[in-house]
């Protein structure tokens, strides 16, 4: 066991020089190899010791007793469900260590501004990297939003950025009426940083979720300005940049709305219903595949065996190779319901203008219009999970969520 502990302070040897400040804790997304340490100028800087030694023993170790101030009768309450991701940690201002946020007092604690927007009831239902996320996760998640539908007037459920908008689909089918909003939010960059997203977007989540909404959205930076958040639909977002703090964007529609100081609705959106109801089951026999030149038939087949459905993220219009056509066609046979999306991601699948798309029609493969390809995946598994294999066919390519420009997709 290391000698030294956070709070420490301690002269820390490295290739580049012998540095000295506070020990601070790490967090489960800090390098395994890397030390933090609060310089005596204030700063945290990450480094690769070589050696440390303990100038000092950390003198407090005392837990520092925080407290929410008792409800306001004039707000409304908020439930923060936490998942994990990087949101799901905060700053200690005292000494600059990330922890992961457990209770309303560490919210309140992270930032104070959402004790004036609502009073705060806030747990973790798990805490995990995103990339980790997984369909039972979904059905977790989607039973505590109901739990809390009853006791709080919106839900806030702070989540891994990576797979946000996976999830945010999927929150999307499994309630066909909500009496409260849910808002997704996420953060690019950690608590620990001096651009960190965090905080504006936490609060501007908040706000939302004390709104009239009663759909899924995702509430994240607009611009790479500190100012606003765009709110986004759940079945129409995306994350489009691997490190940008406006990595989301709506696409093939416009955000429903902008919630900066104020909030404002720009697009037609659903208002609360007086009940939530929870339709959770998902069939897991999915599988989602993105169409390359050069890929063999023979994975195209394995990647539909034992499955119930396929989404197809084809080129173009909606296009595979023309020598899939008899897979397709055999799968189609057995039974396995086919979807067409577009790797464009921007514009409208269209089966009917080359003669592959006719091929892949006529085998019965069904063109999803401008759904974006995970948000028809997630549906597929839903759909399938609740309804028979006609009704399917029959709700794939009609819009249930928003998650399609029209009515439905014209065949
Ligand atoms: N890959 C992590 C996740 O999606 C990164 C942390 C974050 O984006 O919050 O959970």
């Amino acid at each position: 066991m290391a000698d030294y502990e956070p709070g420490d302070y301690v002269e820390v040897q490295t290739k580049k020089g012998v540095f000295r400040g506070v020990l601070l804790p790490t967090s489960q997304f800090s390098d395994r190899n890397v030390v933090l340490l609060k310089l005596d100028n204030g700063y945290n800087v990450g480094i690769v010791p070589d050696q440390i030694r303990v100038l000092r023993k950390g003198t407090q170790k005392k837990k520092i007793k925080k407290s929410v101030p008792a409800p306001n009768p004039n707000l409304p309450t908020v439930s923060i469900l936490g998942t994990g991701g990087t949101i799901a940690s905060y700053v200690d201002y005292r000494t600059g260590a990330v922890h992961p946020a457990l209770s309303a007092e560490d919210f309140a604690y992270a930032v104070p501004e959402i004790r004036n927007e609502a009073n705060i009831r806030a747990r973790l239902i798990f805490n995990i990297l995103s990339e980790d996320m997984k369909p039972e996760y979904w059905i977790k998640i989607a039973h505590a939003i109901k739990e809390e539908s009853e006791r709080s007037e919106g839900i806030v459920i702070p989540h891994g950025t990576d797979t946000m908008t996976y999830t945010a689909a999927a929150l999307s089918f499994m309630f066909p009426k909500l009496s409260v909003p849910v808002v997704l939010v996420g953060s690019q960059r950690s608590s620990d940083r001096p651009s960190s997203d965090a905080y504006i977007n936490l609060l501007s989540a908040v706000r939302v979720a004390k709104s009239d909404l009663g759909e899924v959205a995702v509430v994240m930076h607009a611009t790479s300005n500190d100012d606003v958040c765009h709110i986004h639909r759940g079945t129409r977002v995306r994350k489009m940049h691997t490190s940008r703090r406006d990595a989301f964007k709506s696409i093939n529609s416009a955000p429903i709305g902008v919630v900066g100081e104020e909030l404002k609705f720009t697009e037609e959106y659903v208002k609360k219903s007086d009940e939530t109801v929870l339709v959770p089951s998902l069939d897991e026999k999915v599988s989602l595949i993105y169409y390359y030149p050069g890929m063999p038939v023979s994975v195209f087949e394995r990647m539909l065996e034992g499955m119930h459905g396929a989404i197809i993220m084809g080129t173009g219009l909606g296009h595979v190779a023309s020598d899939f056509v008899p897979a397709v066609k055999k799968a189609v046979k057995d039974g396995v319901i086919i979807g067409m999306a577009s790797q464009c991601l921007y514009g409208q699948v269209n089966l009917n203008v080359y003669s592959t798309g006719r091929e892949l029609k006529n085998a019965g493969v069904i063109p999803l219009g401008d759904m974006l390809p995970e948000v028809a995946y997630v549906k597929l598994m839903w759909l399938l999970g609740n309804y028979d294999e006609e009704e399917v066919k029959r709700l794939l390519p009609e819009n249930l969520r928003g998650e399609l420009a029209s009515r439905r997709v014209l065949q």
